[in-house]
């Protein structure tokens, strides 16, 4: 399906956006330009750089051909108008809010999180004077009434980690808007195959691309997706975006750059300045893995839909939390948000409790005990006993992580031995 901006087809995108052939060598493939700086023309070419009256390449923690290949690639899948390739998913996070956020400053973001941001948002930020307020994302009251004068964005992720609830994305982005601030969706979980957010209001888009995207679990990396259509100087809410900046002569990005405001102060302040760049390596790997992301999205969620389908079956195991499912409270909205499927990681309780959690995961043999999702090969995690351990087991239940629960990420194999291997290591722990 061709996105709105772009006549070519998702699978076209995915292999060709960004890149064209080396202009010097040929090479097809986009080469890795793994060099730190650049030689300048001449030294009114190099001032024309640093006063950004002019673009080009000065120094790898700005800017690399090869990582700016990645960013237009996503912008294109994601239907942006540019994007700020980063280190990894939370720094990623990190330069989105450093750019809308000043000390003193709050942002809403729902409850259901990734655990690491959970932590990053409320005990890193709160260094930095930004606070951030945790709701319930299906509660649109308290929604609203959490959007005060210092909040400056809405920060969502959907499918949420790990229990796969959806975000009811169009009104919540109604909800950022008629409060003047835009709406952040954290998307590493559906990636642009399964849901574009941008295309149902969202203003922003971030991205684990450790994950999916690069797909293979060999490459650390995040992005930031900005659609191009928010209006920063509006109001004097993004002083950042609207304002003069002192280190570049009083330049005002929005009034300069226009639709591209965000993503060239990504990079000429954000990454000059927070210094959390993407590496042209992992960048090269992430393109290798946009290229087959569609194919492999397709056969991930088809192989999570009959791994979902047998457990929920399956004697031993008391729910299955995966909105592909009619049992899911968040199948209709799957079915509008994410009609080609609703990921490939979900959760699913075990009988037996956190004894029962332990021995499943430890007697698989084809799944690999870590913690990690989005591989070719199938991941299994017990939450209660790694990731949310640090929790109370109240606390574990409300993250939707109890003593009980396990955590899928489907892989790519044959999906007959998915499920062989996840019905021995069942009854092994039933015995
Ligand atoms: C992994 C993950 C992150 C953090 O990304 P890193 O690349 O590990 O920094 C953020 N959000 C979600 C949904 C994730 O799964």
């Amino acid at each position: 399906m061709p996105s709105p901006k772009n006549p070519y087809g998702i699978e076209t995108l995915a292999v060709h956006a960004g890149a064209s052939p080396d202009p010097t060598t040929g090479a097809r493939t986009t080469p890795i330009y793994q060099t730190t700086s650049y030689v300048f023309e001449d030294a009114d070419q190099a001032s024309s750089l640093f006063n950004l009256q002019s673009y080009g390449y000065v120094y790898t923690r700005i800017g690399n051909p090869t990582v700016s290949v990645l960013e237009e690639r996503i912008a294109a899948l994601e239907g942006g108008r540019g994007a700020i390739a980063t280190a990894s998913g939370h720094a990623a996070q990190m330069l989105a809010m450093f750019t809308l956020l000043s000390p003193g400053d709050e942002f809403v973001a729902a409850r259901r999180l990734y655990g690491g941001s959970i932590t990053q948002f409320t005990r890193t930020f709160r260094k930095f004077g930004w606070n951030c307020v945790l709701v319930d994302p299906d509660d649109l009251e308290a929604l609203r009434a959490a959007v005060g004068p210092k909040c400056k964005a809405i920060f969502v992720e959907s499918p949420a980690n790990p229990g796969g609830a959806i975000v009811d994305l169009e009104p919540v982005a109604d909800i950022a808007h008629d409060a003047g601030v835009p709406l952040i969706v954290d998307s590493t979980m559906a990636t642009p195959c399964l849901c574009r957010p941008l295309e149902w209001g969202a203003d922003l888009v971030v991205h684990s691309t450790t994950k999916f995207l690069s797909g293979h679990g060999n490459a650390l990396g995040g992005i930031l997706v900005d659609s191009g259509r928010f209006d920063w100087s509006a109001t004097d809410r993004f002083p950042s975006l609207s304002q003069p900046e002192a280190a570049y002569h009083g330049l005002r990005f929005h009034e300069t750059f226009g639709d591209l405001a965000l993503t060239v102060h990504g990079h000429a302040v954000g990454l000059r300045d927070l210094g959390a760049a993407m590496a042209p390596m992992n960048a090269f790997l992430t393109i290798t893995g946009c290229e087959t992301l569609p194919l492999r999205m397709e056969r991930h969620v088809q192989n999570a839909q009959a791994v979902a389908e047998f457990l929920e079956r399956h004697s031993s195991v008391s729910r299955v939390s995966y909105a592909g499912l009619p049992s899911s409270p968040y199948y209709e909205r799957a079915r509008k948000y994410m009609p080609k499927g609703a990921g490939a990681v979900f959760t699913f309780g075990v009988r037996g409790g956190y004894e029962a959690g332990l021995k499943v995961v430890e007697a698989c043999e084809i799944l690999s005990h870590l913690a990690n999702i989005g591989d070719t090969r199938s991941l299994i995690l017990h939450p209660a006993s790694t990731t949310h351990r640090q929790l109370t087991e109240e606390q574990q239940i409300a993250a939707g992580a109890g003593p009980d629960v396990i955590r899928l990420s489907v892989g790519i194999e044959s999906v007959d031995d998915i499920i062989r291997d996840l019905d021995q290591a069942l009854a092994a722990a039933a015995s």
